[in-house]
């Protein structure tokens, strides 16, 4: 077990953190490379997850026997991803519409979903990328139009998204609708529907280059009926600005994977680099592999404590998007530096489909595209720089 960095966490929370580190060393490492390559469903180990109550950790503690602070959140996401990264991808999203239903839930809606959620019966996905983009979501076409009145009222909703992971084995899909396309600001005409299996078509499991066994799909909406109840906060208009409150836990979420997939690159390199043996010594000691190491050490760390730093910002009630967005662009460009190193190290060898080494190299990428592009984080940088430049 490595990587395990606890300091400053209460002891109940010490002890969730090294529990799933242990957890990940026994049932998750050693078989996450041919549960990958059989491309299915780990159903065994998401009810594992669920017995330890992780689905829960991020549901607030009115509803959730294993709710923990952000921080324990996110080392117990790099714990996940230091395993597989598929599994930290499982509680991603899920996360994120359990933290919005929390704050913008009607209490209906949070009695009706929230206690399930906590257990992992409930799993949720989130649904805003669409096949025009998923960049400028003010932009999206899935239109949601309102039918009826009173406790029959339903929205008819025409569209499609892409990309949804998690979508097939979710019982909530939190999607991105707009209720009023004319609206100004566009924003303004946004709102989540909270949809049901049986309320939309999930049409195709996209292929793709890693974070395999959870799927990715394609979403249709075609009349689709969504009862009026199912509206997030039971207000039209508030759903941009519920999703970007969310996203600053998601990318927390992400980075804190980027971490767990560094931190077993750097292992793995670490370990290799002290067996294997040229020119009469272990390959560490010549500089151009120690120095290897010793700057990818370094990348994991800061990436580490970024998240750490941005979890901090969330549990303290701070608005903290700057520092989510700092975190998610370091450590996910680090981990896809770090896992190309540790891919380096090895030779030939990383590049055997037999070792964990290409899988990292695989899922590095996810973490720049997911949870908006490191160019729109970027952007989020700045623009969250220059307002507090201004304010001060
Ligand atoms: C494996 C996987 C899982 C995913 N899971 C989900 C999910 O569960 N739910 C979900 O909703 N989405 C999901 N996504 C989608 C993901 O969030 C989007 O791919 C991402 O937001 C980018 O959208 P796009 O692919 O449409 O790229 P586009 O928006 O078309 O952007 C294309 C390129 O242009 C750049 N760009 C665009 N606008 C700007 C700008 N203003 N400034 C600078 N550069 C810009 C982008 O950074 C990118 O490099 C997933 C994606 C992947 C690959």
């Amino acid at each position: 077990m490595s990587g395990v960095d606890v300091r400053g966490l209460p002891e109940d929370e010490q002890a969730i953190v090294e529990a799933v580190a242990t957890w990940v060393d026994r049932e998750v490492r050693p078989r996450a490379g041919d549960l990958e390559r059989a491309q299915e469903y780990p159903h065994a180990l998401i009810d594992q997850m669920k017995e330890m109550g992780v689905f829960g950790l991020a549901v607030p503690g009115r509803w959730s026997e294993s709710a923990v602070s952000t921080r324990c959140f996110a080392l117990v996401t790099e714990q996940l991803a230091r395993g597989w990264m598929s599994l930290a991808g499982a509680i991603g999203g899920h996360s994120v519409v359990a933290l919005m239903l929390a704050r913008y839930g009607t209490p209906e809606q949070q009695e009706r979903w929230l206690p399930r959620m906590a257990t992992g019966e409930v799993r949720a996905a989130m649904a805003l990328t669409e096949p025009s983009g998923g960049s400028d979501l003010q932009d999206i076409r899935t239109r949601a139009v309102r039918d009826g009145s009173g406790s029959d009222a339903e929205y008819v909703v025409d569209g499609s998204k892409t990309w949804i992971t998690n979508a097939r084995h979710a019982g909530l899909i939190a999607t991105l609708v707009k209720t009023d396309p004319q609206a100004s600001p566009r924003h303004s005409g946004i709102s989540i529907l909270l949809v049901e299996p049986g309320q939309v078509e999930v049409s195709r499991d996209l292929p793709k280059l890693g974070y395999r066994g959870v799927e990715s799909c394609e979403l249709s909406f075609a009349g689709s009926r969504v009862p009026a109840g199912n509206l997030l906060g039971g207000e039209e208009g508030q759903g941009f600005a519920h999703f970007m409150s969310g996203l600053e836990l998601g990318r927390v979420q992400v980075a804190a994977r980027a971490v767990g997939v560094g931190q077993a690159a750097l292992d793995d390199a670490l370990a290799y680099a002290q067996q294997r043996e040229t020119f009469g010594k272990p390959i560490w000691e010549h500089q151009s592999v120690g120095n290897l190491l010793a700057d990818m050490a370094t990348k994991v760390h800061a990436s580490r404590l970024l998240v750490l730093d941005a979890a901090a910002g969330i549990d303290a009630g701070r608005r903290s998007d700057l520092e989510a967005g700092m975190a998610k662009l370091f450590a996910s460009e680090a981990c896809m530096q770090v896992a190309l190193d540790a891919m380096r190290i090895h030779g030939a060898a990383g590049y055997s489909a037999e070792l964990d080494i290409e899988r990292y190299f695989r899922d590095a990428p996810l973490m720049i595209v997911g949870e908006g592009t490191n160019e729109i984080q970027r952007n989020v940088i700045v623009r969250r720089l220059v307002e507090r430049d201004r304010e001060s």
